[in-house]
């Protein structure tokens, strides 16, 4: 039971560096919720979800959709690309699956428009540091918010306060642009003339999905209906507790949940952290468990270890249990669910990082700083191998006994139990562990 309401509230949130299968956690877990709301993060999310025989990507809409009768929203703590929501709001409807009154948008949430992902872009390219963005403008949009000078969905429902806005918005941007030596006037695409890009053509849609996010969300949880509250990205992208400053520009922890839909703290009931069964990266940044060459091909080929927004490789390692114990830690984690099981199942030996050595001294602590997290060796423990397929296992004991082993020491390791374990990307490929 929640704190204060008889309905019950489960975050589910990234405990590595995203890509960790999130999507299809909250797809399974969806399915006894009422209301999915995500509560950070824009449109580099990309959750892939196969159901109803499609594979669907969604970058902006969360993946509760895909389970028709389910309310689902987009909490202030969003930054939201109006042309990528209606985007995959049609193709949804287009392929039998009507999101028409499940979906709300929060009239706090800030949004992001075409300036920002030319600001992104031009950052990335002549700012000096790479920090590897998605390139969608998500980092932009939220230093507006910051700075008090974002553009909120709630002001789009009014076009005067809208062009106001966005102006004022425009007009930072064309100061940074030349800043960065670039041109000012790619922050006006086109013709020239300030519109509002994908916005001003969907403002009356607009009109029809902005809500109150946390209290629609209150008013579920008092009825006694169950939400599921999906993070995007992972906890070691965090802005303040991943590695910074490769990390994303928003708070992806469960601790943020609460604040990015508008709801208290004490009505949260459950946190579940979701964990590949190895580690994966996109972007730059340190990975201290990360394979050798060969190795690295080799998981990125059976794990299709490809970026769902940019098709970007993502790099691969041994599963690292400091990152996990660290994640545990700062989420509150009440459980874990394991994903990608499967890809392992070749593999004759299988390597954990038990803890980092740096400078000549052991410790199991995740440093604060990314050059420290850079130079760190992982003290490895190794584990047989199972070398049997594990994708058609629906019980704990289907499972070879290396494969539970495995699974039994990430779980000790990790500091919390294992709720759940995804051998597939298909809906029923999954394992609830009792
Ligand atoms: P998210 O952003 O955390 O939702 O993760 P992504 O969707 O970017 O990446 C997860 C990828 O792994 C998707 O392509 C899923 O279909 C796939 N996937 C999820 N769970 C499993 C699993 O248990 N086994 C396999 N082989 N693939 C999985």
């Amino acid at each position: 039971m929640s704190g204060t309401s008889p309905g019950k509230c489960t975050v589910v949130v990234g405990c590595q560096w995203g890509d960790e299968g999130k999507g299809k956690v909250v797809d399974v877990l969806a399915a006894d919720a009422d209301v999915v709301a995500r509560y950070q993060g824009g449109a580099n999310a990309g959750h892939t979800v196969h159901a109803e025989g499609h594979e669907f990507v969604l970058h902006q809409i969360p993946s509760g959709i895909l389970h028709p009768g389910k309310r689902c929203l987009l909490g202030n703590g969003v930054v939201v690309d109006l042309g990528q929501f209606f985007a995959e709001y049609d193709n949804l409807a287009e392929r039998g699956l009507d999101p028409r009154g499940r979906l709300g948008v929060s009239a706090r949430a800030h949004v992001v428009l075409p300036h920002h992902k030319v600001l992104d872009e031009e950052t990335e390219r002549v700012g000096g540091r790479k920090i590897g963005t998605t390139g969608r403008g998500i980092g932009p949009a939220y230093e507006d918010k910051a700075g008090r000078r974002g553009v909120r969905v709630g002001d789009l429902l009014d076009s005067r306060r809208a062009l106001k806005a966005v102006a004022a918005s425009v007009e930072w941007a064309r100061s940074r642009l030349r800043v960065l030596g670039a041109d000012p006037d790619l922050a006006l695409p086109g013709d020239a003339t300030l519109d509002l890009g994908d916005a001003g053509a969907n403002l009356e849609r607009l009109a029809e999905v902005a809500t109150d996010v946390g209290a629609e969300i209150a008013d579920a949880l008092a009825a006694g209906r169950e939400v599921l509250l999906e993070g995007a990205q992972g906890t070691a992208l965090d802005v303040d507790h991943g590695t910074y400053p490769f990390v994303t520009s928003s708070s992806t922890t469960a601790g943020a949940a609460a604040a990015g839909v508008g709801i208290g703290p004490t009505t949260i009931s459950a946190v579940t952290g979701v964990v590949k069964a190895y580690t994966t990266r996109v972007g730059n940044g340190p990975l201290p468990t990360a394979f050798d060459e060969k190795m690295d091909a080799r998981v990125r080929r059976l794990g299709a270890e490809f970026g769902a927004t940019t098709g970007r490789p993502r790099r691969c390692g041994w599963f690292d249990a400091v990152l996990a114990r660290y994640s545990a830690r700062v989420n509150g984690l009440t459980g874990i669910a394991v994903t990608k099981l499967d890809v392992l199942d070749t593999l004759p030996e299988i390597e954990v990082a038990t803890a980092y050595r740096l400078d000549g001294e052991s410790s199991s602590a995740f440093p604060p700083v990314a050059a420290d997290l850079e130079r760190v060796e992982p003290v490895y423990e190794t584990l047989p191998g199972w070398q049997s397929p594990t994708s058609n296992a629906r019980r704990k004991t289907d499972l070879p006994p290396n494969a539970r082993a495995y699974l039994d020491r990430i779980e000790e390791l990790a500091g919390a139990p294992i709720l759940m374990v995804s051998v597939g990307t298909r809906r029923s490929q999954v394992i609830h562990w009792e």
